[in-house]
């Protein structure tokens, strides 16, 4: 027999065996009872089974160990010591089944309440309480949360069991049903058990707990934990703890009740006592949106003393773990009992304006603030909000609650499939509920927003709004949803389809599209608010601010134009970290020069073409130099494939075809020119073919040379300057040009920095070849301009070759920028474009957690970068390297880059909050993973 601890027991003589650090191995909830416990808060004891019995649970397929299992039922003898009652007897003993695993996952497994009744006990339980009703109602609870978990049973027989009850009684709610009722509905329940199961609902006390314990374990597997797990990566192998504890009951009359709460408003922020309760009420009840809760605020004139005792508790707990907390109370005839504590969850927007204000309060210092805020939480600050003027023209057809700021358009669906389905079609949806159920989550995910008719601020809807960052309305009571799929808002039909908007910072909900317009913080960053006249972004830069103390790694913005250009810099971009050329070519009045260039059967016909690009080019690198006033611009030469700048092929066929067939049609109107006497009898020559049809025809011709059967490892990148060093020659001239008039303009200290930077090289000579035509025409126009620039060349690495042969690169770049879209899909194999089809099958099967295209690949990618690295810097020490891929935005791949010592991340604009944050943390997280 090992010394493993496997049991931790809490609250005797007011002490606890182990205490809040101990996460890992009790879970949140068990590390919160204990830790609670021990600071004196009036907590029922109990004991908690560890994360590591399930974890051997899991491994040995539904057994506990032995030694588990012992000092288990020891724990359960000492516990029935502590409170000087049984489990099943005489004196019966009720506890709870929690699960609680190190991270929250809200109502995702299961809990069972009142475990211990059985048809004698609960005759026991009458006679001392001396309230049948009340053992009545915790009697037909058990029977419903046990068999639904432990039984597997569904839970709607006995939902409809328990409406007809309060039907026929003319019960408007659970708290009004007669002692009598309770009784009738307890023994229909056991009736519904004995024919569902097949056998009699199990009455030793016992046993009930070693299947309810087990039941919790196997909870950990199942679907929606799977599913929250996989949204929130989180570890599958992590297990939960069983928390087993004495019951308490808010269901025992007008002087009990149930609540749940946080310090503040974890919507807004708002320092902001803020929960709800309800009156002779049990577990569940408050969240499940069954009864709508009351307003914490009122509990003050309902039961005052426990109310004031709550205060205290609640802010000595917040002030102890220096965080906003989540708690969960019952009142037993006037008792107060603390339940539950934990870090609360919150949107963005309450994660910075709790973290700033705690450090104005002096509860964390800055470091701790900026370690705290989820980085892509930053995205609520950015957010598009309803436009005030639009907003004007719609009435609010009924309001809710608002439980997660942010506004919302989309259609209404019923179901969460249905927002699955609906949003895999690119649509956006409202998902309308009766009230959402963990199940409901994947769902929820999939939709603009939330609306529920029931449940308060505290409801499942609510929670996991707040925590995905969805705007959500719930309790909306001018909602009703109909089973059969359908709803009304203040009457009016609301069909599935139909567009709703609400807005879930004043819980106003509209029929109809409400037009939106950019956030506050982006108003200001585009200059069209004062940044005096707002707060929020004072909030949000000071935060910032804080981050930018501690971050190494510096953050570019991916920039293609001067607006670009100028939102990075407003939102802190260091830099362009890469300027596409090719979107400038995309323009109305260039494509044709485009198209013409690539037409063109010669090189002087490709120079006229560019010619004429090259004032366009200039023009464009001028203006994004002025917007970045000194910054470093790296700009990369023509990437894409030349067919992209051509119509589609099937698109010329087709107007091919109908121009020959109109040009036939003319011909057959057209009057017949009289034949000339003596004439041979010759065919009649056709007529001329239109200009129109001549080009199309020709260019249909060139599209077909230029068709390749996989563009993404066709003729494109730095192939296509070698082809045509022209177009480079092009590039390179409007960019060392541009910045010698930024120069002009600005003096030295202003003057651009570019970094010319080849795509798609997988040889040194391919980069030896390109800089050679870069140097060339940078020389030149220097000579002729008689100034100098400073300008860099350096390259992608985007393909394996690239970094496997960096020391080469290396010797001809001075600076390295990963192309991680490209990088990924060599590396793997996998086409972008087409990945999409199959990689959820892949996250399903467990073959990839993540989709690579989003968060890096750490171990193949990853570790192509350190070789790249390791290798570039050997030849060139103190390469400068970044990364440039779509990943550059990914709080996970911005900690790895910073862990790898790339010089700096890019980003798209709006993703550079995010970057910066990630970067702070992730160089606190080294700093004190040093000091640990
Ligand atoms: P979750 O993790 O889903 O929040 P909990 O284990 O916290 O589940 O339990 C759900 C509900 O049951 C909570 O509202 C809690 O207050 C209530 N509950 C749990 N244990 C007890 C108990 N010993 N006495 C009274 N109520 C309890
Ligand atoms: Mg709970
Ligand atoms: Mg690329």
């Amino acid at each position: 027999m090992s010394d493993t601890q496997w049991v931790y027991f809490f609250g005797e003589n007011g002490r606890a065996e182990g205490h809040g650090s101990m996460k890992d191995l009790l879970g949140g909830k068990g590390a919160g009872l204990a830790e609670m416990t021990n600071a004196g808060v009036p907590v029922p004891p109990g004991f908690t089974l560890t994360t590591a019995a399930c974890r051997a649970h899991m491994q040995s397929h539904g057994v506990v160990p032995e030694d588990a299992e012992t000092q288990f039922w020891d724990a359960l003898t000492r516990l029935e010591k502590v409170t000087g009652r049984e489990l099943g007897g005489a004196h019966p003993l009720l506890v709870s089944v929690r699960s609680g695993a190190k991270f929250s996952m809200p109502g995702m497994m299961d809990t069972i309440l009142n475990l211990g009744l059985n048809d004698l006990s609960v005759g026991a339980f009458e006679r001392e309480t001396g309230d049948p009703r009340f053992a009545f109602d915790c009697y037909r609870r058990f029977i419903t949360m046990y068999s639904n978990v432990v039984l597997e049973l569904p839970r709607t027989k006995f939902d409809h069991a328990l409406e007809s009850m309060k039907e026929r009684t003319g019960a408007e709610n659970d708290a009004q049903l007669t002692a009598e009722s309770l009784r009738e509905l307890a023994a229909e329940f056991l009736a519904i058990v004995a024919a569902e199961a097949g056998r009699p609902f199990p009455q030793d006390a016992r046993e009930q707990l070693r299947l309810a314990r087990n039941a919790v374990f196997r909870s950990w597997m199942n679907p929606r934990a799977i599913e929250y797990r996989r949204i929130y990566h989180i570890a599958d192998d992590l297990g939960t703890a069983v928390n087993v504890q004495t019951m308490v009951f808010g269901n025992r009359g007008s002087r009990s009740a149930t609540g749940v709460g946080f310090t503040r408003n974890p919507s807004t922020g708002e320092k902001k006592f803020f929960g709800e309760f309800l009156v002779n009420a049990q577990g569940e009840d408050v969240v499940a949106g069954i009864r709508t809760p009351r307003p914490i605020a009122e509990l003050e004139t309902e039961l005052p003393n426990a109310y004031a005792q709550l205060r205290e508790i609640t802010a000595r707990l917040e002030k102890n773990y220096r965080d906003v907390q989540d708690f969960e109370f019952t009142i037993e005839e006037d008792r107060l009992y603390m339940l539950q504590t934990r870090s609360g969850k919150r949107t963005g927007f309450a994660a910075v304006k709790i973290a700033v204000d705690m450090v104005d309060e002096g509860l964390i210092d800055e470091e701790e603030a900026v370690a705290r805020v989820e980085p892509s939480g930053l995205d609520a600050f950015l957010h598009p909000m309803f436009d005030a003027a639009e907003r004007k023209k719609y009435k609010a057809v009924a309001k809710g609650l608002p439980a997660s700021p942010g506004a919302a358009s989309g259609r209404a669906v019923f179901t969460a499939e249905d927002a699955v389905k609906w949003a895999a079609r690119g649509e956006s949806v409202i998902l309308v509920r009766k009230e959402t159920v963990p199940d409901d989550i994947a769902g929820m995910k999939a939709s603009a927003g939330v609306l529920t008719a029931t449940g308060g601020a505290t409801s499942h809807a609510a929670v996991v709004g707040r925590q995905m960052g969805k705007p959500a309305v719930v309790g909306c009571a001018k909602l009703r949803v109909d089973e059969a799929g359908g709803a009304t808002l203040d009457g009016k039909p609301v069909k599935e389809g139909d567009w709703l908007s609400f807005d879930g910072s004043t819980g106003e909900v509209m029929l109809g599209r409400v037009p939106t317009q950019p956030s506050e913080v982006i108003q200001v960053v585009m200059g069209k608010r004062k940044e005096a006249k707002s707060p929020l972004y004072q909030m949000f830069t000071r935060f910032l601010s804080w981050a930018d103390k501690h971050r190494k790694l510096k953050i570019r913005a991916n920039a293609d134009t001067p607006l670009d250009a100028r939102i990075a810099v407003a939102f802190g971009a260091e830099g362009i970290g890469l300027c596409r050329t090719e979107h400038m070519f995309f323009a109305p009045d260039r494509i044709p020069l485009v198209q013409a260039m690539i037409l063109a059967t010669d090189e002087a016909g490709r120079e006229a073409a560019l010619s004429k690009l090259l004032p366009m080019q200039r023009g464009d690198f001028a203006a994004i130099f002025k917007e970045m006033a000194g910054r470093p611009v790296t700009i990369r030469t023509l990437d894409p494939p030349l067919h992209e700048f051509l119509p589609k092929r099937e698109d010329l066929m087709v107007k091919v075809a109908r121009l020959e067939a109109e040009a036939k049609a003319k011909a057959k109107a057209a009057p017949k020119k009289p034949v000339k006497k003596g004439a041979k009898k010759a065919k009649a020559a056709p007529p001329k073919d239109s200009k129109t049809l001549v080009d199309t025809r020709a260019l249909l011709q060139r599209v077909e040379e230029l068709h390749e059967f996989n563009p993404m490892m066709g003729h494109r990148g730095c192939r296509l300057g070698i082809s045509y060093p022209e177009i480079t020659r092009m590039q390179a001239r409007a960019i060392i040009e541009a910045a010698l008039l930024a120069a002009a303009k600005k003096g030295v200290a202003g003057a651009a920095v570019p970094e010319i930077m080849v795509p798609l090289v997988g040889t040194s000579n391919e980069l030896r070849h390109q800089k050679a035509v870069i140097d060339d025409v940078a020389a030149e126009v220097m000579k002729k301009k008689g100034a100098e620039v400073q300008y860099q060349v350096g390259t992608m690495i985007e393909l394996p070759r690239a970094a496997m042969t960096a020391d080469k690169i290396a010797e001809l770049a001075q600076f390295f920028s990963f192309g991680t879209n490209d990088l990924t899909q060599m590396t793997y194999g996998f086409s972008r474009d087409d990945a999409g089809k199959f990689l959820a099958d892949y996250q399903d099967a467990e073959i990839m957690k993540h989709d690579p295209f989003t968060t890096i690949d750490v171990d193949g990618v990853g570790e192509l970068m350190k070789i790249a690295r390791d290798r570039g810097r050997a030849t060139r020490p103190g390469l400068k390297i970044g990364i440039c891929g779509e990943h550059g935005g990914d709080p996970a791949t911005v900690g790895f880059c910073h862990e790898i010592g790339l010089d700096y991340v890019s980003c798209s604009p709006f993703r550079v909050p995010i970057a910066r944050l990630a970067a702070a943390q992730a160089a606190i997280r080294e700093r004190r993973g040093a000091k640990a």
